[in-house]
């Protein structure tokens, strides 16, 4: 096989040899005769094989390397990568889970490719011109490795417009999910609608989360805020919460959470699923919570809009804080990519104390990686 070679500008390989799976633009000497989305060679200024990847010649990553061998890209290899990422998630799964990521991209070796499991079926997303050019050989060993009942395609991410792409939707083999499919986590059911919910169905990175608020709800009055599909609402009500407000802004969302909240054999109260903006709710002066959840969309989409997210998650947590009983418990979350842990913290940290001071009440945050 003739593979079109990428060669480097001379020191310029450090990267790639500490296994860096990008090679940005300002690295190449030579680009390759190829089109966007053609597998390629990385090849040091002296010619030495440094890695094989996928190429755009109209992204700053110029080539997303998949592997550092000389070996075929095909299906046969993206089966033998797949089955080990799901075989190491599947190891580290709690038990009476049938949701969760089973390959995020560079994380597993296989750029521009998501794959989530729900229950059986697989939902993918292809975000890379490399990973378009790889569509056919990526569906027969999603196929291979996961055998799902079906596998369906939420390929929407804005990432693939800077790829040269359009967006994809739809069922790329056998079934066709269910409009209200039920998953389980942690042995609580949760309902994903796979084709026109968020993400790809569910928030599968809160498992953890959803799972501490289960512990922490015991007897108290519970606000979820920006609640989706009521992950957390159920969770806390399983878990001995002797009342959730849920509030979302999508009235989608709500029903989900209804829906959510009867597979679990839930009582559902209309009153407790509000069609409210959590900004406008907060400030209200209405009654206090023993446990606050803030989980809300990623307010910075860019790094320009940096600050003004800083401003909105104090806003939520300062008024959040308001709302919470002394002794309460209050959980707030940021899936901005471009706020890390530090600057998150540092959004809210002088109330924080003035919180614990006063009011004796515990605060909890964190970032969660954003799914995209
Ligand atoms: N906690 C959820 C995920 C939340 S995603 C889970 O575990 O599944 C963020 C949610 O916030 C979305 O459902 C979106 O509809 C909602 N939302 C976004 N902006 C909002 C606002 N200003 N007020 C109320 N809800 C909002």
């Amino acid at each position: 096989m003739n593979v079109p070679r990428c060669q480097l500008k001379p020191g310029r390989d450090k990267s790639v040899r500490a296994r860096h799976p990008w090679i940005f633009s300002g690295a190449v000497a030579r680009e390759p005769e190829a089109e966007p989305g053609a597998i390629v060679d990385v090849i040091g200024h002296d010619g030495e094989f440094l890695a094989r990847g996928t190429y755009n010649p109209d992204s700053q990553i110029r080539v997303r390397v998949f592997t550092f061998e000389q070996e075929p890209i095909d299906a046969a290899f993206l089966t033998r990568r797949l089955t080990e990422a799901r075989r190491w998630r599947r190891a580290l799964l709690p038990e009476n889970t049938d949701c969760f990521r089973v390959c995020f991209s560079e994380g597993d070796s296989l750029p521009g490719l998501i794959v989530d499991e729900y229950a059986g079926y697989a939902v993918i997303q292809i975000l890379t011109a490399g990973a378009e050019a790889l569509r056919g050989p990526i569906v027969d060993a999603v196929t291979a490795a996961i055998g799902p009942r079906g596998i369906y395609e939420r390929s929407e991410s804005a990432f693939r417009a800077d790829e040269g792409l359009e967006k994809r939707h739809g069922v790329l083999a056998g079934e066709e999910p269910p409009p209200e499919l039920a998953v389980t986590e942690n042995g609580m059911r949760l309902i994903a609608d796979i084709a026109h919910g968020q993400k790809t169905g569910l928030f599968l990175d809160q498992r953890d989360a959803r799972k501490l608020a289960y512990k922490i709800a015991d007897g108290r009055t519970v606000l979820n805020a920006f609640s989706y599909s009521g992950g957390f609402g159920a969770a806390a009500m399983i878990g001995g919460a002797t009342r959730v407000v849920n509030v979302d802004s999508s009235a989608r969302a709500l029903e989900l959470g209804r829906r959510t909240y009867e597979a679990n054999g839930l009582a559902v109260d209309d009153a407790d699923f509000l069609d409210a903006d959590v900004f406008d709710f907060l400030r209200e002066d209405g009654d206090a919570f023993g446990f606050v959840i803030l989980d809300p969309p990623a307010f910075a989409k860019s790094q320009a809009g940096v600050s003004r997210a800083l401003r909105g998650y104090k806003e939520i947590i300062m008024q959040g804080l308001r709302r919470l009983e002394p002794g309460g418990f209050l959980m707030a979350f940021s899936c901005s990519g471009h706020v890390d842990t530090a600057l998150f913290q540092k959004s809210f940290s002088a109330r924080r104390s003035t919180c614990a001071a006063r009011r004796r009440s515990c605060c909890a945050s964190a970032t969660r990686s954003t799914i995209r």
